[in-house]
Parts: structure tokens; C-alpha cells; sequence
């Protein structure tokens, strides 16, 4: 299996594309650390795992983020149980959407805080083992917002060019060391994040989409899947779309 003996951190892994990604990293073979803050969508993405025939192969760990100390805590106690981190795949991701003129402060700091100092804090605690053993995958979740702007994303689209450009520096300053860095920035997937906008938003977003679909969770994580493997070692700093041709 491609990602045997591999040791994989996935944030925001209880639910949506974490959990896909978390799921199909573990059927190729490597050990996936599953943080999240939602405990009870951990349980049950670890069930799933069971019965899928991939017990043990998904460990749940509590994880809030925002963090900073936490996460600090966090990779200590992955490196102590598991010896070394391969994959970090930085996918938690909010949304606050509202209008600019409308926004507050708030709302543009906690998900700048989610969506991009997360990436920050865990991508440092981890380069400094990854540059250790000269090997590392780090992908990081962007999003077409990030690219193209929307409107009602100040905060969200603000958070994720961030992401794109983090990424590109990390690629530049750990590329000697044998790490990887990319991006891949979904369009339209169908998970609890979307699920909640009106169907009317969502159809008016479909004209857009050259494959006149909105993407799966799998979609996704196999992208993630191949820009953590092996086979995409000469691949990095770049922001990979899986939008069904939304941003081209
Ligand atoms: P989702 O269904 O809302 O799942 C996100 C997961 O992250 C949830 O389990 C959530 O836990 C967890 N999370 C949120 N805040 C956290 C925190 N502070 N610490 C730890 N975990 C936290 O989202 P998704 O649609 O799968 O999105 C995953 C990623 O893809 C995000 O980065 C998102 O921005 C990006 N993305 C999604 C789309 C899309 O169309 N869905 C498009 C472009 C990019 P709770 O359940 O407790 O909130």
C-alpha cells in the first residue's frame, strides 16, 4: 500500500472532507491522528473506520485549533505514542459569512484564527520534526474563495489566500529538506459546511460549474491523497483546484 507505515495528522477530520480524507489516507495503508473539537463526530468517524475493516487505523484526539498551547501539547503526545509525523493535512475550516459593511471584528478574527494561524501554529510544530527526518507531506485546504474573492467572505476568502500564500512560503523554505508543501482549494462540495445554504444560492452556483455538479468529500481527499504520497514528491507550492472547473 502506497501509505504503509506512514503517520498522517488530519484536523477537522469528525465530519465532511476531514473525514474523507482521514478515511481514505488510512485505506492506503498509513495511521491517521483524527483531531477535531467535535467528540461525538470522532466517535462515529472511527466507527465507520471499524467497520470498514480499518480498526486502529484512525486515532481520535480532542483538538481545538485555536489553540496555540494545545496544539504545542498535541503534537508532543503524536510524537511520543508514534515516533514521527510523514503527512500533516491542516483541513479544519469555518465559515462566518456576512457582508462586509456588516462585518465585525469577530467574525473576521475567529475564522482568520481557524482557518489560517491554525495552519501556522501546527505546520511549525511539525516542520521541526518533518526537517529532522528529511521527509514530509504537508497539504493545506485553500478554497476557490481564495482565488476568485465572493462576496459575503471577506473574512473567509482573506483567511484562505493566507493558506495559499503560507503554503507557497513553506514549499520555498523546507523544499532543501525533502517537504512538500501544496495547496488544494475546493469549489463547491457537498458537506455540513454547504448543506446549510439555501437551494436557491446552490443552483445559481451550479450554472457556473463546467461539470454541472457540486464535488463529493472523495473528490477531494483524492486529491489530498496523491499530493501526500510518495508519487508527487517533485510537486510543490502549488494550489491544486478540485472545483469541476469553477475557477479556470
Ligand atoms: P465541515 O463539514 O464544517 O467540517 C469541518 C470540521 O472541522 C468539523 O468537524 C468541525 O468541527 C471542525 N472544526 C471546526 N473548527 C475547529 C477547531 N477550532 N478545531 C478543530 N476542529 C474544528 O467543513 P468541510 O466542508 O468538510 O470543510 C473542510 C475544509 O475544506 C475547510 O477548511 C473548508 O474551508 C474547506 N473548503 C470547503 C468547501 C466546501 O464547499 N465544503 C469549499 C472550499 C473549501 P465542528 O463540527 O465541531 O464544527
Amino acid at each position: 500500500m502506497v501509505l504503509a507505515n506512514q503517520i498522517a495528522i488530519v484536523t477537522g477530520a469528525a465530519r465532511g472532507i476531514g473525514q474523507a480524507i482521514s478515511m481514505l489516507l488510512a485505506e492506503q495503508g498509513a495511521t491517521v491522528i483524527a483531531a477535531d473539537m467535535n467528540a461525538e463526530g470522532l466517535t462515529a468517524a472511527v466507527g465507520e473506520a471499524k467497520a470498514k475493516g480499518l480498526a486502529g487505523k484512525i486515532v481520535p484526539k480532542l483538538l481545538n485549533v485555536t489553540d496555540g498551547a494545545a496544539i504545542d501539547a498535541f503534537i508532543d503526545e503524536v510524537m511520543k505514542e508514534f515516533g514521527k509525523i510523514d503527512i500533516l493535512v491542516n483541513n479544519a475550516g469555518i465559515t462566518r459569512d456576512g457582508l462586509l459593511m456588516n462585518m465585525e471584528d469577530e467574525q473576521f478574527d475567529l475564522v482568520i484564527d481557524v482557518n489560517l494561524r491554525s495552519v501556522f501554529r501546527l505546520t511549525r510544530a511539525v516542520s521541526r520534526y518533518m526537517v529532522r527526518a528529511r521527509y514530509g507531506r504537508i497539504v493545506n485546504m485553500a478554497s476557490v474563495s481564495g482565488m476568485m474573492g465572493n462576496p459575503g467572505q471577506a473574512n473567509y476568502a482573506a483567511s484562505k489566500a493566507g493558506v495559499i500564500g503560507f503554503t507557497k512560503t513553506v514549499a520555498k523554505e523546507l523544499g532543501k529538506r525533502g517537504i512538500t508543501a501544496n495547496a488544494v482549494a475546493p469549489g463547491f462540495i457537498d458537506t455540513p459546511m454547504t448543506q446549510v445554504l439555501p437551494d436557491k444560492l446552490k443552483d445559481g452556483i451550479k450554472q457556473f460549474v463546467p461539470l454541472q455538479r457540486f464535488g463529493t468529500p472523495a473528490d477531494v481527499a483524492a486529491a489530498v491523497a496523491f499530493l501526500s504520497s510518495p508519487a508527487s514528491g517533485y510537486i510543490t507550492g502549488q494550489v491544486l483546484p478540485v472545483d469541476g472547473g469553477l475557477n479556470m
